[in-house]
């Protein structure tokens, strides 16, 4: 990226975690422009564009069993908000229509509607409206470095599974299947998810996995967790509803939605679920969809971030060599990088703004990361996240390393 002065930026971000393709996507602009000349927009109540139909033929067959029906929407916000009609919906068939309780995790956002900050744990973005969606802290996340009752993996058999799940059987699970924004990607040992779909099973509650910020082949698959599932305790571990956005656009078109699960179709009718929205299904971001998809498989970019991860591993686990780094965790081509004041992980105070510096730090140096905090208590615990576009080289990966090293020690002075 170079901004309006000229300067040049390496955007370890990817814009808003969405741009897995880069910036300079003919493909894509042809794409939108082709779509947009033959028909712009169809009336989703009234016809399906060709378009809309065809990505949602080509989504599904992308994500395989047991996902057989795509709801398509503009925003992650927005699908979440979906995803938790579905659960509700799902529970009035089954005959619980007083099953509303939504378990959620503390640290994890799903999004900026008052649906989906209803479900959000990250309680920087939750605060300001609790009044609306009610005080909440969220159960504990998969976070084995700050574990909830100090336990140690794999003798703890994932409790913190069973304690957010809770006794009274909730309605629906959600999780972000490696938190980003609000935890600074917090990858989850083996054998979780398999827990999670075993709680799930056992109390009748939906599993909603949010891969809004995760999909589209930022860890080397199109959904995180498919890749977890490569793990053996993890490989029957199937979400029953699947949220995705950003990527699926990658930044070129809104395009979001939810990915239904046969068994839950095969609930829901003859009850038949319906969400229609003026720009669901889009023919334009529908367009593109199709063509990100062509993108990442015939463009070996799995592959690519699979060998990249390698490259991302040793270019910032020396970072934890630096006093001020407390630790260092990712997947694929999403990275996490946890500051604090002592070795033993004390936080550095609020006040200090450090995450926030070392951004400012790593701006001045060319390179746009993304500050957060939070990780400890819900304010404090500062981490910089990075998500560069999955067809980032080497040497930029390199360099996005050396800033990031040369901002933690300028701003922390270790
Ligand atoms: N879920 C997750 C995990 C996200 O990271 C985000 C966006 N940061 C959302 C949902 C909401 O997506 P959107 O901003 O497209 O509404």
């Amino acid at each position: 990226m170079w901004d309006s002065a000229g300067r040049r930026y390496l955007d370890a971000t990817s814009g808003a975690f969405c741009a897995q393709l880069g910036y300079s996507r003919p493909d894509l602009v042809e794409a939108m422009s082709e779509a947009a000349s033959r028909v712009p927009h169809a009336r989703p109540s009234i016809s399906d564009s060709e378009h809309a139909r065809a990505y949602r033929r080509r989504l599904l067959a992308a994500a395989g069993a047991p996902y057989k029906r795509a709801v398509l929407t503009s925003s992650g916000s927005e699908a979440v908000d979906v995803a938790l009609k579905i659960a509700h919906r799902y529970q009035v068939a089954c005959g619980n229509p007083e099953r509303t309780r939504v378990a959620y995790l503390a640290g994890h956002y799903h999004g900026a509607t008052l649906g989906a900050l209803s479900v959000t744990g990250y309680s920087t973005r939750r605060a300001p409206y609790e009044a609306a969606v009610g005080p909440g802290r969220g159960g504990p996340s998969a976070f084995c470095a700050r574990c909830f009752r100090g336990l140690s993996y794999p003798s703890c058999r994932v409790a913190c599974a069973d304690a957010a799940v809770g006794t009274e059987p909730p309605a629906a699970f959600i999780l972000e299947t490696i938190p980003g924004a609000g935890l600074g990607v917090v990858v989850p040992p083996p054998g979780y998810l398999a827990r999670v779909r075993t709680l799930c099973d056992g109390s009748g509650a939906l599993w909603i996995a949010d891969e809004v910020l995760t999909g589209f082949g930022r860890t080397g698959a199109l959904f995180s967790w498919q890749r977890l599932a490569e793990q053996s305790p993890d490989a029957k571990a199937e979400p029953d509803l699947v949220v995705f956005g950003k990527g699926a656009g990658a930044g070129y078109a809104p395009l979001a939605g939810v990915l239904i699960a046969d068994r839950i179709l095969r609930t829901l009718e003859p009850e038949e679920f319906r969400h229609v929205q003026t720009y669901g299904g889009n023919p334009v971001a529908a367009a593109v969809g199709s063509r990100v998809l062509d993108a990442l498989e015939s463009g070996k970019l799995y592959e690519r971030v699979r060998e990249a991860e390698a490259i991302y591993r040793e270019a910032f686990e020396p970072l934890r060599a630096l006093d001020s780094v407390f630790d260092v965790r990712g997947l694929g081509a999403l990275w996490g990088i946890e500051l604090a004041e002592s070795r033993a992980g004390a936080p550095f105070p609020r006040e200090a703004g450090v995450a926030e510096r070392v951004a400012a730090a790593c701006r001045e140096r060319g390179v746009l990361v993304h500050a957060g905090s939070g990780v400890v208590d819900g304010t404090r615990g500062d981490f910089v996240v990075l998500a560069p576009p999955l067809v980032t080289e080497d040497d930029s990966i390199v360099e996005i390393a050396t800033a990031l090293r040369d901002s933690i020690a300028q701003v922390t002075g270790a």
